[in-house]
């Protein structure tokens, strides 16, 4: 399907492909493997003379219509499906580096990719220096000669800040590196990094993707040389494939993406506002609020705020655990993406294996609390909120 559609012809059209029977709704292709009409056709399909599917790790027709669709999203070349959000960042690395290489990243992304790039690579002979998100020079400063990657989320989880991705594609494109962006929070409904200059793109597709909190996946999408070369190589041959189930449940999330983000983030933005006016709260961490040191920056990277906002309440741990518990309404779980709220202390749960010192410096303090924010009415939210904060 032609890519000079709009984004919500895209995301209810593209990739889309019918079987013999002409089903209209997508179809869930849930088998392992295919079948050749002769010795010879497998032969050649096996050699790769003739295109058609394989064995569900590596082709499978409900996988390739997540990942075509999600390409055309995002404004991709190409996209490869992953188990796992997680799967899809090691993935990358592993399918991209060798021992020796160096990775940047961004202090602040998701909890567990410190300790995958910090012991596992690390363990390979894969050095990562961390650096603050939005501090250009410092990203300058960390360049070396075998710098092959660097790596953000932005915004970031859960602090909301917000990287600048054009001046970090340059830097990268100067050292002959690739960066790639975890766009997890905003999703190509909101944000689409490929257009500021980022190679590469990294999904969980457990978040906004399915967006009802059903199933684990993942996915990388962007330059075909490295997508469909090396990345697709690694999966097909280590395995951190998807299954068709959850590629399909992904596929038929992506129709109603633009809707959700956009209902979803009008209501982060009217509960962060309301947060940042309660005496009981230090500050709050919305990309959309104008008090985001840089706002204007997230406006010209991102269509809308996000659904995720985190605030600060005044009083540390406790009284973020006494919002936390005060809740009825509101799950408390370590998601978000979901249509329902989420609340959770990313201190001690999503965060809690970052050493102290520098969870501090990302600003993931003791009192912080992450609102994942959903499609409920935001009064009802609010009341929920309100009792925790008032007690
Ligand atoms: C959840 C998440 C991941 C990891 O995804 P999984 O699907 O849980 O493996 C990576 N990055 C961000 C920003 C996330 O929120």
């Amino acid at each position: 399907m032609s890519n000079e559609y709009k984004p919500d012809t895209l995301g209810v059209r593209a990739g889309g492909l019918r079987s013999d029977f002409q089903e209209h709704s997508e179809a869930l292709a849930l088998t392992t493997s295919f079948v050749y009409k002769s010795a010879a056709e497998a032969a050649r399909k096996f050699a790769n003379e003739e295109p058609g599917n394989i064995y569900s790790r590596f082709t499978n027709p409900t996988v390739k219509m997540f990942q075509d669709r999600l390409a055309a999203l995002e404004g991709a070349e190409a996209c490869v499906a992953t188990a796992t959000g997680m799967a899809a960042v090691a993935t990358l690395a592993l399918g991209l580096l060798k021992s020796g290489d160096h990775i940047i990243a961004a202090r602040g992304v998701f909890g567990t990719v410190v300790p995958l790039f910090d012991q596992i690579l690390a363990r390979l002979g894969i050095a990562t220096t961390w650096v603050p998100l939005t501090d250009i020079d410092g990203w300058k400063r960390a360049v070396r000669r075998e710098t092959r990657l660097l790596f953000i989320e932005t915004p970031s989880n859960p602090a909301c800040e917000v990287a600048d991705i054009a001046a970090l594609a340059d830097i990268a494109h100067g050292a002959a590196a690739v960066l790639a962006v975890d766009n997890c929070m905003c999703s190509p409904a909101l944000q689409r990094p490929i257009e500021f200059g980022a190679d590469l793109v990294v999904h969980s597709a457990t978040k906004y993707l399915d967006g009802q909190g059903r199933v684990l996946a993942g996915a990388i999408a962007g330059r075909a040389d490295l997508v469909t070369g090396p990345l697709f190589n690694f999966v097909r041959t280590a395995g951190p494939a998807i299954s068709p189930f959850n590629a399909w449940i992904c596929l038929k999330g992506m129709e109603t993406l633009r809707l959700r983000m956009n209902a979803q983030s009008a209501n982060a933005l009217e509960l962060a506002r309301w947060l940042e006016a309660q005496p009981a709260v230090e500050r709050v961490n919305y990309p959309g609020l104008d008090s985001h040191p840089r706002h204007a920056l997230a406006m010209r990277q991102q269509s809308a705020g996000g659904a995720v906002l985190s605030f600060v309440v005044k009083g540390g741990r406790e009284a973020a655990w006494r919002v936390i518990d005060a809740t009825k309404l509101v799950s408390i779980t370590a998601n978000f993406g979901d249509v329902k709220t989420t609340i959770c202390h990313p201190a001690t749960t999503t965060h809690g294996r970052i050493p102290p010192a520098e969870r501090d410096a990302s600003g993931i303090v003791e009192g912080l609390v992450r609102l994942g924010v959903g499609l409920e009415d935001p009064s009802d939210v609010r009341a929920d909120l309100e009792r925790g904060l008032e007690g």
